[in-house]
């Protein structure tokens, strides 16, 4: 069994219709998946599904981590057991640095891990761990002492949002359209610490629009992803063929009554 194993999930927004329509994917250790889908496909909502957003509810399915039924879980449990989602729209949040944000979320995975008690990083340990990463991911120095996402550019929020992954060492990493709205380098940035990231000890679901970040991190599988179902499963050859053909070859055509 894949250490994330998502079956039939149907998710609704609360009272509201349904935009994911039964979803099937297993995702392992060691494996780089790409969801790609046209915008309003239903993308988001499954990664805030997955990650356990209150306002997203799973109406049909399950979600396993490690075989574990986690769908009615909190985010914050599933974080503890090595979900991790890095936002397409990430909030600010101002009084909050990017430096304590960033130490609170690690204690609170260790506290988690060591049986509910504090187990706080050495501050030290933690200095060197920021620095070092940041380096690696070309975030500014003074973006740590700055309150989390507030004014920063796109590109520096999305660059944070690897931040966040790189230091908490998620165990199944979701980046959800970390790529657009990034130039080249920025992306580059990105995909290394994606490529840095994915080993024995994780797996990554890459949800992306467009194929450009697939050049730069080589995805083992490549799910095709319109109005709520994926529709199209292979490996990463499958992205160039998106690329070239659009998704309109893999939007079922309206049956004559029926819906489309
Ligand atoms: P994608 O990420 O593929 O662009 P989304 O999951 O963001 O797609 O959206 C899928 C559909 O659900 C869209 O029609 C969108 O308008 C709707 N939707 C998603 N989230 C919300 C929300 N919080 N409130 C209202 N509609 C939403
Ligand atoms: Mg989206």
């Amino acid at each position: 069994m894949a250490l994330l194993e998502i079956t039939n999930l149907h998710v609704a927004l609360e009272g509201g219709p349904e935009i994911v329509k039964g979803v099937d994917l297993a995702v392992d250790l060691n494996e780089k998946h790409a969801i790609m889908g046209p915008n309003g496909s239903g993308k988001s909502t499954l990664a805030y599904a997955l990650m356990g957003h209150p306002a997203y509810e799973v109406t049909e399915g399950q979600i396993l981590l490690d075989g574990v039924d986690v769908t009615e879980l909190g985010a914050d449990e599933r974080a503890q057991r090595g979900l991790f989602l890095a936002f397409q729209y990430p909030h600010a949040i101002p009084g909050v640095t990017v430096t304590s944000f960033l130490r609170s979320a690690i204690n609170a995975k260790r506290k988690a891990a060591n049986g509910g008690e504090d187990d706080p990083v050495p501050i030290p340990e933690f200095r060197t761990a920021l620095l070092s990463a940041m380096e690696d991911l070309k975030v500014p120095r003074e973006l740590a002492s700055r309150y989390l996402n507030d004014g920063f550019s796109g590109g520096e929020k999305k660059r944070v949002e690897i931040l966040q992954m790189a230091l908490l060492r998620p165990r199944i990493a979701v980046l959800d359209e970390t790529d657009s709205g990034l130039d080249i380098d920025a992306l580059k940035i990105v995909a290394n610490g994606v490529n840095a990231l994915v080993g024995p000890d994780v797996g990554a679901l890459v949800i992306t629009h467009y194929q450009r970040i697939l050049n730069y991190v080589t995805p083992d599988f490549v799910h095709v992803f319109v109005d709520g179902r994926i529709v199209a499963a292979g490996g990463p050859e499958l992205a160039h063929t998106l690329e070239a053909e659009g998704y309109e070859a893999f939007t079922p055509m309206p049956v004559g009554g029926g819906e489309s």
